[in-house]
């Protein structure tokens, strides 16, 4: 099986991705593999269109059974358009490969609560591999290209406006979170949870159940279908600890869990457990933190 693997960036973040498709390989199992990574380089590596071009380019000069993306946007973008130039499979999020009789692919689902397996259609595979903070050995006998973009941008772009610049939101910038649940009970409750946030010197997070009942603005929630943050201290409180929440603060370096339930999944998560009302709690915490 001939397999590429796809770098979109140079130095510290090219050996990241590079580390983080070897990893997806190391899980895989995998028959006579055969190993190429391909790099890209040019002026404007942002121009998807162009990236696209020198794959598909060379694809026609080497073609591969399976190619490999890093993780992300800018991975899951190509990996999807170049399939469908080449009228192959997308598939992302991939956490491995059984190259068996049967050709498949696993990814977490449900909000990571099952992993689910899917045969592969037609080839080229154009996978985009899962997020993994470890990286993995590099396969032997890898031969490297470098694949040339065009410096030229393609007819039909007008204008780029860099996003880098932009500041992230608040939530994800923040070093100190207060995200509550349902257990906050009601928008006057809340109300008073944003004053204590502030006090605290915490912005305010809140999971979907509390966003839904328009107690909170959306650009609030935390999860998989909201921000991911990564604070000093993450204060949980009256949030039950539903797999959808706990991955959006799962990279938090101190997770305080108040609850009223000592059963709550959420103290699975965190590195301190307050089983109590949540609302005094956070009163006390807030005349604590003042004094
Ligand atoms: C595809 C998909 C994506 C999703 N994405 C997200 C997402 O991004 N973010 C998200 O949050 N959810 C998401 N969900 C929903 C998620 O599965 C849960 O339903 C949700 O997180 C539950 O919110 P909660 O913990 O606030 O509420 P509940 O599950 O109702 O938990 C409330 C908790 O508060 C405790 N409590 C009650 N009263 C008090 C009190 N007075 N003091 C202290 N504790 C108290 C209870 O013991 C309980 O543990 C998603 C679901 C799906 C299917």
């Amino acid at each position: 099986m001939k397999i590429a693997l796809i770098i979109t960036a140079q130095g510290e973040l090219g050996e990241r991705q590079l580390g983080e498709i070897s990893y997806f390989i190391n899980q895989s199992e995998l028959v006579d593999p055969e190993f190429e990574i391909w790099r890209l380089a040019g002026a404007a590596p942002w121009i998807a269109e162009n990236n696209l071009v020198a794959l598909e380019t060379h694809f026609l000069t080497a073609p591969q059974d399976l190619l490999l993306f890093p993780s992300g946007l800018r991975g899951t973008e190509l990996a999807t358009r170049l399939a469908s130039r080449l009228q192959g499979l997308a598939f992302c999020g991939a956490t491995k490969m059984i190259s068996a009789e049967q050709v498949t692919f696993s990814r977490p689902i449900y909000g990571n609560a099952m992993v689910g397996c899917f045969s592969a259609g037609e080839k080229p595979w154009c996978v985009c591999v899962s997020r993994s903070s470890r990286p993995g050995a590099l396969p032997a006998a890898a031969t490297q290209k470098m694949l040339q973009l065009s410096n030229d941008f393609p007819p039909w772009l007008l204008e780029i406006n860099r996003l880098e610049d932009i500041p992230r939101p608040a939530l994800q910038r923040a070093r100190c979170v207060l995200a509550v649940g349902q257990g906050v009970e009601t928008l006057h409750n809340m109300e008073r949870v944003k004053v204590l946030a502030q006090k605290l010197g915490a912005e305010t997070g809140a999971s979907r159940q509390v966003v839904m009942n328009a107690w909170c603005e959306m650009d609030r929630l935390i999860g998989m279908s909201g921000a991911m943050i990564s604070p000093d201290v993450c204060i949980v409180a009256g949030v039950s600890g539903a797999a959808a929440f706990s991955a959006g603060i799962r990279d938090s370096t101190l997770i305080v869990a108040i609850n009223n339930d000592e059963n709550a999944a959420i103290f699975s998560q965190a590195d301190v457990v307050i089983v109590d009302e949540m609302m005094p709690v956070l009163e006390a915490l807030a005349e604590y933190s003042t004094q």
